[in-house]
């Protein structure tokens, strides 16, 4: 299979190319390098089967694809929030283009879609029929308008051209190949806390979250990506094990044994109070579900954090 991982030199994309390329796939990875790192990809060079292309996946793709896997799109807060017109137009600019290809060369395409659907969500957990409760006019809803537009325009396609499309809802996902300076919560705890730097908890920290770990995730993508054609989803994929901000600084500095203090500053606009998958379609329907607790992922993702700066 040709596979085209857009956003494929970010935090999950990295993960998905170097599972591809380890199943002998052929990889094309597109990625404007915006919120991502070479770094992440130098290594995928080795296999022959793996190509870089540098590029903005709000221009149309060229190229002959039987699977496409649509990434691209900034997905930390202060990342997504830095420049959000060009947030909008990576995720509906994209989403077309990726679509268009799709119609072209009758490959499948799965859009990586997000729980900020769900906005601030008032009904919990949040099942795929939630229709989610967003601000349209606040400073996330860059991102959680556009991933919306995106999932509209999936499913348009997909009545009026028959395109072969799947749909994923991500919750919280983490693991190692996440950028140091991301601004999300994971990552900054655990550089803080190797640095004995105060953990900045937004608000009080009684806010929740459910965090699921990168590999669970991949092998996740691959059930949405690999069911049969009738299954469109949307389909939540996350860990529905949910934790308050301050249970997870607690958990971070007790594992690093780090001397952190904690240090409580304001809550961002709009921050989701709650947040926790109910994954029953997924499990039901793909025959998914993660298995790496928050404190088995911990630790390689401390690791990894840990070598950066060694
Ligand atoms: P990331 O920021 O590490 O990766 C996104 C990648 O997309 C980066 O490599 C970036 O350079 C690239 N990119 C951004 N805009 C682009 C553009 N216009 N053209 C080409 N490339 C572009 O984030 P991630 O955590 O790996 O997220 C990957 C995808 O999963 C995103 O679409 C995100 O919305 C979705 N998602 C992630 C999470 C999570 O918890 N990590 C949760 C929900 C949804
Ligand atoms: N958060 C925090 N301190 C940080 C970074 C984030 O308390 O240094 C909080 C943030 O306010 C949110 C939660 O952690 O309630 C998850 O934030 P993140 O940016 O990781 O993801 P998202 O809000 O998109 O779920």
């Amino acid at each position: 299979m040709r596979n085209l991982v857009t956003g494929g030199a970010g935090f999950i994309g990295s993960h998905l190319c170097r599972s591809l390329l380890e199943q002998g796939e052929e990889v094309f990875c597109l990625d404007n390098l915006s919120s991502g790192q070479i770094l992440n990809v130098e290594s995928l060079s080795s296999f022959a089967n793996f190509t870089f292309i540098e590029a903005d996946v709000v221009e149309p793709i060229e190229l002959e694809v039987d699977r496409i896997y649509n990434l691209a799109c900034p997905a930390s807060p202060p990342f997504y929030q830095a420049d959000p017109i060009q947030t909008s137009k990576t995720s509906v600019l994209g989403a077309i283009n990726v679509l268009e290809l799709a119609r072209r060369t009758g490959a499948r395409v799965l859009q990586a879609s997000t729980s900020e659907v769900y906005g601030d969500p008032l009904e919990h957990p949040q099942s795929e029929t939630y229709w989610g409760n967003v601000n349209p006019i606040g400073v996330r809803s860059c991102y959680d308008e556009g991933k919306r537009m995106a999932e509209s325009l999936f499913f348009d396609y997909c009545r009026q051209f028959k395109v072969d499309i799947k749909v994923i809802r991500i919750f919280n996902t983490y693991g190692p190949n996440m950028r140091p300076d991301d601004g999300r919560v994971v990552s900054n705890f655990i550089t803080q806390a190797l640095q004995n730097r105060p953990i900045t908890i937004y608000g009080d920290g009684s806010q929740t979250r459910s965090f699921c770990y990168v590999d669970d995730l991949v092998a996740g993508i691959f059930a949405a990506m690999n069911c049969p054609a009738d299954l469109t989803g949307p389909f939540n994929l996350g860990n529905p094990n949910e934790f308050t901000v301050l249970e997870l600084a607690q958990l971070i500095t007790a594992q690093i044994q780090s001397n952190s203090e904690l240090k409580f500053i304001e809550l961002p606009l709009d921050d989701p109070k709650q947040r926790r998958p109910d994954i029953h379609l997924a499990t039901d329907l793909l025959g998914w579900k993660p298995s790496t607790t928050l404190k088995d992922g911990l630790p390689p993702t401390t690791t990894y954090f840990s070598n950066l700066t060694s």
